[in-house]
């Protein structure tokens, strides 16, 4: 959402968005430096902007850029500009400077109040990210964030309902709230002023760190199914000592038990969903921290879970522990632990089978656009989600419809809600049969 800050603030300076990049005097490439992967996939995509448009501009924007601002202006004569995540609203300054071959270096310093006017651009159809904090004060040893993104700062509650009432009325059903860690702002008091508004939509939350979990917002969680029983929580291991040195103040048995406690104040309700993640190959991680982390994961069986392979972060606590592990090793750990939670996935996605689910349509297909009807009397499909699968990094749900019944076509609309039955599982998707009008 910082890209869609940006335009946001491009926009209100008078650039012009350009249809194609071909027609583009200026690029801006908004980095991420959180790990090794992304530090490249970053990098890679200025080098091939610059091969792909020698006459364009380039702003490298971001928190890499924030990073290595003073590095980057030596080493990377392929950006035209250098511009850091501290102040989005200096964007303009940093394009016109570009613009007029200045190449400028500009990491401004965090600010407090964070700047958020903006439409959902990158977003699905729909739905729309809310940032309700920025940077972290959590300090877990791996992590470069609180380096690149300075310490937490809240956003005041009335600006966050503000900007989602905005969402709302603009069509907007789903809104995804994000931070580096929600637990650490008022989360209750937020779900208190989100309650509070009108009409029908999903309010997911994502991202909060499980040594913190704010309780207090299950009742509410219960008493409004608008608010999604959907927890992101970044358990990242499931050994003791592993958690210990990467600064985690609970046990894999704390960790367990904030699972069991979610499960039971829900119960009778939806059963929540739970996504987390993984750290494979931290410093002295042993194969017997790895296994732990696998039972941890065979004990709390979430639907989702995102497994990453260690890197080391200069400045962080950790890159400093002797006993790195081989990245070979670390990534074999990944393997095992995403077999382990593809069978899981598979059996708690069986359990949908046969019921009928709000999806949010994401993309269209017709059967001319996939190549005529298949065997099974239609080619057109819908992809879209259900309650209990996050935008980009959950499963989806494959929906067939009829094009020929009027009513199920007009009903298939990018960023619509319809009514479906789920017909069984495929991988991480749910096959399923439109249905009807969303109720
Ligand atoms: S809570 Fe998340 S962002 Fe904050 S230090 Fe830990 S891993 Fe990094």
């Amino acid at each position: 959402m910082d890209g869609e800050i940006l335009i946001a603030r491009l926009e209100a300076a008078g650039y012009i968005r350009a249809d194609s990049p071909e027609e583009a005097a200026l690029m801006v490439i908004n980095t991420c430096g959180f790990i090794e992967e992304a530090k490249k996939e970053s990098l890679g995509a200025l080098l091939e902007a610059r091969a792909a448009y020698p006459d364009a501009k380039i702003l490298l924007a971001g928190c890499l850029a924030q990073r290595y601002a003073a590095d980057f202006s030596v080493s990377l004569p392929e950006a035209d500009g250098i511009f850091g995540n501290g102040d989005l609203s200096l964007v303009d300054q940093a394009a016109a400077a570009t613009l007029a071959g200045k190449r400028p270096v500009l990491t401004p310093v965090p600010v407090e109040e964070l700047s958020v006017e903006r439409e959902p651009v990158f977003s699905f159809p729909g739905s729309a990210y809310v940032k309700i904090s920025e940077g972290c004060s959590n300090r877990c040893a791996f992590c470069a964030i609180p380096l690149i993104r300075g310490p937490l700062r809240n956003r005041p509650i009335p600006a966050i309902l503000e900007e989602i009432r905005g969402l709302l009325g603009r069509g907007v059903f789903e809104i995804n709230l994000v931070g580096q860690d929600l637990g650490a702002s008022d989360l209750p008091a937020l779900l208190d002023g989100i309650s509070a508004l009108p009409g029908d939509f999903w309010l997911r939350l994502l991202y909060t760190h499980p040594d913190h979990f704010p309780l207090g917002i299950l009742p509410r969680i219960r008493s409004d199914h608008r608010l999604l029983p959907y927890f992101d929580l970044p358990f990242q291991s499931g050994s003791d000592p592993i958690l210990h040195a990467m600064n985690r103040l609970g046990t894999a048995g704390d960790n367990v038990r904030l699972v069991e406690q979610i499960r039971c104040a829900l119960a009778g309700g939806r059963p929540p969903a739970f996504r987390t993640t993984f750290l494979c190959g931290f410093p002295g991680e042993t194969d017997g921290d790895a296994e732990a982390t696998v039972g941890f994961l065979r004990a709390i069986r979430p639907h989702w879970s995102g497994c990453f392979t260690y890197s080391r972060e200069e400045g962080t606590p950790a890159a400093k522990i002797r006993g790195q592990v081989p990245k070979k090793t670390a990534q074999n750990r990944v393997r095992r632990l995403g077999e382990v939670q593809g069978q899981i996935t598979g059996d708690v996605l069986a359990g949908y089978i046969g019921c009928r689910e709000t999806v949010l349509v994401e993309e269209v297909f017709s059967a001319a656009d996939v190549g005529g009807a298949d065997s099974s009397g239609g080619g057109s499909y819908a992809i879209g989600r259900a309650w209990f699968q996050a935008p980009e990094v959950d499963g989806a749900v494959i929906l067939r419809y009829d094009e020929d019944d009027k009513a199920s076509r007009e009903a298939m609309v990018s960023g619509a809600r319809v009514s479906a039955r789920i017909t069984g599982v495929s991988g991480v998707d749910l096959p399923a049969v439109y249905i009807g009008a969303a109720g």
